[in-house]
């Protein structure tokens, strides 16, 4: 396995250099006292807008003043209380956004995770300034990615906004952050796992090919990244660096790939069912990388079914006789989604993925011959879910249902509404085409609910 000291050298500098977006990526211990060098190098600005809130502030805020200070930079803090936890929404960025429109030399700087680093993008992508993060936890793969997701009136999209122009991350900061939240991290980066077998699903069937530069970016690296789940939970440096070069360089990717592919599949379907409904779970929303963890786990036990069948046998006219026309996916739809917003981008996604007869007999029969060789493939690249389980569960992170509040019937219909919620062709789509989905559901659902293992952390 190569040291993520290496990786920085080998994967990050390259992806930096290719980026349009991002100049530098800075990752080491005691690093904190370099952001004010670093945001001299990517601004003339003479006033920096530190964004953060109380958590981010106390963890890493000072030492980044007293660094901005050092470098010349007269600083501004604007630090929002956590009692209730800053929201993921367009309307919460708006005190960094009017902060910036009010002053054009202020370089707007996030110290913080998830939420505060997506809140300081849209403000500066709202203001046409560029921006630098410095990531207090390796708590989701966001940091170096180009989307916010935020909630605009209520409803969760991704807005197209720009990548921080650098990231720096202090491992002694991360560290310390909670480690549930590096779990997090963790449980996003295992879902890279089943999102790969979608994608080579994709590819096998002519749907969707591998991209040569975004795959290994991820792919090639991926086991060892995820190969110290234990030092994750206990704050262990060279794990942490591991897991931190592996959420950077899954932002590198679906920058590559102008598209969340290299990063998201059938995992991520299931995580953002639940993130649109507001999931919480003993009174705290229920975090992305939470829900990616248990749609990953969710996703490997429905490969590790399809594995177990025999497609080379077939009947492709029993199948295409027995597939639903598109009025009836579209009712499916509805009593599968019951928020009417989400059913009906649902049925924009249902109408563009929707195959006619012949492109779904040709896909059958395209399956049929490649099976062996598709089988092979999907088996070497992924885990089985209970293994991924028992690495999810040493990193701290949950893995079955229940661990986030989610009842065994929650999360089949969760899994019936996420199967029509994205166009990409995943194993939901390959699992319908084969017209197997509630095969498929009814004979994983026991796996997940049991959790046996999961359940004693
Ligand atoms: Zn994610």
């Amino acid at each position: 396995m190569s040291t993520w000291t290496s990786q920085m050298d080998s994967l990050i500098a390259p992806a930096v250099a290719r980026s349009e977006v991002t100049d530098e990526v800075v990752l080491g211990a005691g690093r904190l006292r370099d952001t004010g060098a670093l945001v001299a190098r990517m601004t003339r600005m003479p006033r920096v807008l530190l964004c953060a809130d109380e958590a981010g502030f106390q963890a890493a805020g000072q030492a980044v003043v007293t660094s901005l200070e050092a470098a010349g930079f007269e600083v501004e803090a604007h630090v929002l209380p956590v009692n209730p936890l800053p929201k993921a929404s367009v309307e919460e960025a708006e005190p960094f956004r009017v902060a910036l429109a009010a002053d054009a030399d202020l370089f707007p700087v996030s110290v913080g995770s998830g939420v505060i680093n997506d809140l300081t993008k849209y403000a500066a992508f709202r203001t046409d300034r560029r921006y630098v993060t410095v990531a207090t936890a390796a708590s989701m793969d966001g940091y170096t990615s180009a989307g916010a997701p935020l909630a605009e009136n209520g409803f969760k999209v991704t807005i197209p906004t720009r990548a921080p122009i650098a990231m720096l991350a202090d491992l002694d900061i991360i560290a310390t952050a909670p480690a549930e939240m590096n779990g997090w991290g963790y449980g996003d980066l295992a879902g890279k796992v089943p999102a790969g077998g979608d994608w080579i699903l994709a590819d096998a069937l002519g749907v969707e090919p591998i991209d040569t530069v975004a795959w290994p970016m991820v792919q090639d690296h991926l086991k060892g990244w995820l190969a110290g789940p234990d030092g994750v939970r206990s704050g262990e440096r060279d794990s942490l660096a591991r897991l931190f070069v592996g959420l950077a360089a899954v932002g590198f990717a679906m920058e590559a790939h102008a598209s969340s592919r290299p990063a998201s599949g059938a995992d991520h379907q299931i995580a953002h069912m639940w993130e649109m409904e507001g999931l919480t779970h003993q009174d705290q929303k229920v975090s992305h990388g939470a829900a990616v963890s248990v749609g990953c786990v969710a996703a490997l036990a429905l490969f590790d079914w399809l594995l177990d069948q025999d497609l080379s046998r077939l009947n492709v006219a029993d199948i295409l006789g027995a597939t639903p026309s598109l009025q009836a996916r579209k009712e499916a739809l509805l009593n599968a989604i019951d928020a009417p917003k989400i059913a009906q981008k649902a049925g924009v996604e249902l109408e563009a993925k929707f195959a006619t007869a012949d492109v779904h007999a040709a896909r059958l029969m395209v399956l049929k011959d490649c099976w062996p060789a598709l089988r092979n493939r999907l088996q070497s690249h992924l885990y089985r879910h209970q293994d991924m389980a028992d690495m999810l569960r040493q990193a701290g992170a949950p893995a079955f249902a229940r661990q986030i509040g989610v009842t065994p019937e929650h999360l089949l219909s969760t899994m019936r509404a996420a199967t029509f919620i994205r166009r990409r062709y995943t194993i939901f789509d390959l699992l319908h085409d084969i017209g197997q989905t509630e095969a498929a559901f009814a004979a994983v659902m026991p796996k997940l609910i049991s959790g046996k293992s999961a359940m004693a952390s």
